[in-house]
């Protein structure tokens, strides 16, 4: 298991500036249904009123079933989709108002590593081409400097000797030399932000240690802030410092990795703590009964808490009726649930 590997790790729980580097503020993601025929068919509301910061240098994970939002979220981050509502911040600055030259430059400073390595990488591309692509799309016109940053980054990536892969394929390599590649891809504009989607779960377990361990040692070597994606808790803790979980387009609940795995409030965090193969987590909650039900429709979600049809702790007449806003249940640590109020 990852984590067996992983626990003579120190947890990740330190932010080494001060400085916001990402604000999202009230992000509403909604898609137009359209039925043939008949126009519009109402809206899926993918992200629905999500807000949070990261700060320079910090990693924070973002948790939830499939279907829950992150997807949607993260390729807002991504500047790939566009908000319906509300704002994106980078570095001071509003994405909304970057204009076209302005969102390229945003681009290059996020950068983001793919689930699928080998989905990820053009088959019918060297990887040298595969790595000139996006410096040459960068700006950086010269051939001689773009391969010596290529070797660089393939160095740090720990390609040993970086010479010897560029010109093999991506089916030449292993799954986790595939990972490395689109690791190094994703750091060669020396971007502020990397946005990793679930970036071992497709690999096995030894080689899920090594790029963990090697995304760590990146982030703190080069002081970049982090957004991890996962369903799976059990690396959470050893590669984050926040962790936000996102239920039916909304967080749920936000809190530093100790304070949620010492302290989880929201019943959903509840039941994924359960289905979590983490073995620090409290023995107590990994017996909790996962509650009963699929996620809801993103198109026509349930009134009140979103959660409430697969809630056991329902407050019936409140819970179905009114949206729980945020509380603060310790410093830093929120929970959108009424039974905190
Ligand atoms: Fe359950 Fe109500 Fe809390 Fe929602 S607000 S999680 S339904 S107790």
């Amino acid at each position: 298991m990852v984590t067996d590997t992983l626990t003579n790790v120190t947890p990740a729980t330190a932010v080494k500036q001060d400085q916001v580097l990402l604000s999202i503020q009230n992000l509403r993601v909604w898609f137009e249904l359209r039925r043939w025929g008949f126009g519009h068919a109402g809206y899926v509301r993918a992200v629905d009123g999500v807000s949070f910061d990261i700060h320079c240098g910090e990693a924070i994970a973002i948790v939830g079933e499939s279907g829950c939002g992150k997807s949607s979220l993260m390729k807002t981050i991504l500047a790939i989709n566009i908000p319906t509502e509300g704002s994106l911040t980078f570095d001071g600055k509003k994405l909304s108002d970057m204009g076209r030259a302005g969102t390229r430059w945003y681009r290059s400073q996020v950068g983001y590593i793919q689930q699928d390595p080998y989905g990820a990488l053009p088959p019918f591309m060297s990887i040298q081409r595969i790595l000139e692509e996006p410096l040459i799309i960068g700006g950086v016109k010269n051939k001689d400097q773009r391969i010596a940053r290529i070797l660089k980054v393939m160095s740090e990536v720990k390609m040993h000797p970086p010479e010897d892969f560029l010109n093999k394929f991506p089916h030449m390599l292993s799954g986790g030399q595939q990972q490395r590649v689109v690791i190094a891809r994703s750091m060669l504009l020396e971007p502020k932000l990397i946005v990793a989607d679930e970036p071992v779960s497709m690999l096995d377990a030894s080689v899920r240690v090594e790029i963990l361990k090697l995304l760590r040692g990146l982030q703190e070597q080069h002081d970049l802030s982090f957004i991890y994606i996962t369903h799976d808790l059990s690396t959470v803790r050893y590669f984050s410092r926040r962790i936000f979980v996102m239920y039916a387009g909304r967080l749920v609940e936000k809190a530093r990795v100790d304070d949620l795995i010492r302290n989880p409030c929201h019943p959903y965090t509840l039941a994924l703590l359960a289905a979590s193969s983490d073995p620090d987590a409290n023995n107590a909650l990994r017996f909790r009964e996962v509650p009963p039900g699929e996620p809801p429709s993103l198109v026509t979600p349930p009134p009140g808490c979103r959660f409430h049809p697969r809630c056991s702790q329902a407050i019936a007449g409140k819970c179905d009726k009114q949206d729980p806003p945020d509380f603060e249940v310790e410093p830093d640590h929120f929970v959108s649930c009424w039974l905190f109020e």
